[in-house]
């Protein structure tokens, strides 16, 4: 590996695309492209199309070919290959941000050569970015930074992933080297969970893909949970309460019992890390008469996380049987499956990857996912997804912070990866 001029930067790739990254990223990051989970259209904001289709428009410009901005919202685009055998191979980000902070009005802050000291953000003094607390940024003294002003989240999750796609398509065009064909997808409505309701894998047409969704340098994820939602509704008897003796069944009692009985010191996220899973009461509603309480039930290990449906159906009955005036219905569904038992039966998808990250300048790190991304979804529909960092950290939140260093590296593995993959044939 040649050492880059700057010792900031993983690769000389990397430092020669840092900049084309900070400049589409400061652009993309000022476009309001909050997803909403209480609408019920798709996409669920619209504003998230001011992004889709303005990327469109680029990426139309750039040169790139079947640039097309789908119904439901999705961008697709082609950057063609210059290898007969080669596969086709997915690159995808999407363009919303999450709606737990603020993402209107976002005005990203660079901070040039951070000496290390503390940050504290204008718009919100408050908000202070002290490496003492974060020990990913303390990692970063010296590195460019780029934070919001502290009222806002950034959104570098995942408008790095969205910028990084886009700088590695333009390098990609100008390069003679053997290069797979590379089909890019920019999808909405990742951060409410509806993020490939609509994905068409058939006119999307990759082999396998790539998020670029990842958090540190150098992180690729290949295993997130298993998951199942459970709503569990329980029907009381109402009467007036100034009559109510003997004959009142308070549903809210009934289920604050229930969740009384599920248990604490385990099986929960609060008191698991790794691969330990869980049965998490997330939000309640209700009234004496009728109370429904919805619940996500996680693990890495799909027999663990049918364990733990069994336990929380038995919960529930062992509760709700003791009032055989009360009646209950309790429905369990499938969110997404660990990507791990797909990924493993190939496992050049993961292997390509790695390849890519050493050759950008950074060693691979693996991490688990103790939740689900898009990639988890379309592996589940067919088309194996792990993902790939982007050098953001902090998400969901307005400390929200990126290094221009680590997005650079980011945009220098996606290049990387459609070359490694240039130099290979397709799996027959
Ligand atoms: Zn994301």
């Amino acid at each position: 590996m040649a050492h880059s001029a700057d010792p900031r930067y993983a690769s000389p790739l990397a430092e020669e695309l840092a900049e084309d990254v900070l400049e589409r990223f400061l652009r993309y990051v000022v476009i309001d492209t909050q997803s909403d989970p209480s609408s019920t259209t798709y996409p669920s904001t619209a504003k998230q199309l001011d992004l889709s289709r303005l990327l469109a428009d680029e990426l139309r410009e750039l040169g790139l070919e079947d640039v097309e901005l789908t119904d439901p919202g999705y961008v697709f685009a082609t950057v063609p290959g210059n290898v007969a055998d080669a596969p086709t191979v997915g690159l995808i980000a999407h363009v919303d941000t999450a709606p737990s902070a603020p993402g209107t009005g976002v005005a990203p802050i660079v901070h040039r050569d951070w000496d290390g000291e503390p940050i504290t953000l204008p718009g919100d003094p408050t908000q202070v970015l002290d490496p003492a607390d974060m020990p990913a940024l303390a990692e970063k003294v010296g590195h460019d930074l780029v934070t919001s002003d502290g009222t806002t989240l950034l959104g570098a999750d995942d408008k790095a992933g969205v910028a990084q796609i886009v700088t590695a398509a333009v390098r990609l065009l100008r390069d003679d080297a053997p290069r797979a064909t590379a089909r890019i997808a920019f999808t909405v409505d990742e951060e409410v969970g509806r993020g490939t309701d609509h994905f068409d894998l058939e006119a999307f047409g990759a082999d396998f893909a790539y998020t670029l969704d990842g958090s540190g340098v150098g992180e690729l994820e290949s295993e997130t949970f298993s998951a199942h939602e459970a709503v569990l509704t329980i029907d009381g008897v109402g009467v007036h309460p100034g009559v109510a003796k003997g004959r009142m069944v308070n549903a809210l009692k009934l289920m604050a019992d229930v969740i009384a009985a599920l248990p604490r010191d385990t099986l929960s996220p609060e008191t698991t890390e790794g691969r330990e899973g869980f049965v998490h009461p997330e939000r309640l509603a209700g009234s004496a008469s009728k109370a429904t309480l919805h619940l996500i039930v996680r693990d890495h290990d799909d027999a663990k996380l049918e364990e733990h449906v069994d336990l929380l159906r038995r919960t529930v009955a062992e509760v709700l049987d003791r009032e055989p005036r009360a009646s209950y219905s309790l429905r369990i569904e499938n969110q997404y499956r660990n990507m791990r038992g797909v990924l493993d039966r190939h496992p050049e998808i993961v292997e390509a990857a790695e390849e890519a990250i050493r050759r950008a300048g950074v060693e691979p790190v693996h991490t688990i996912v103790r939740g689900g991304t898009d990639g988890a979804r379309l592996t589940e529909k067919g088309l194996p997804t792990p993902n790939l960092f982007t050098g953001g950290q902090h998400y969901h939140s307005v400390r929200e912070w990126a290094s221009v260093q680590d997005m650079a590296a980011a945009a220098a593995t996606a290049v990387e990866l459609i070359r490694v993959w240039g130099e290979r044939p397709r799996a027959s």
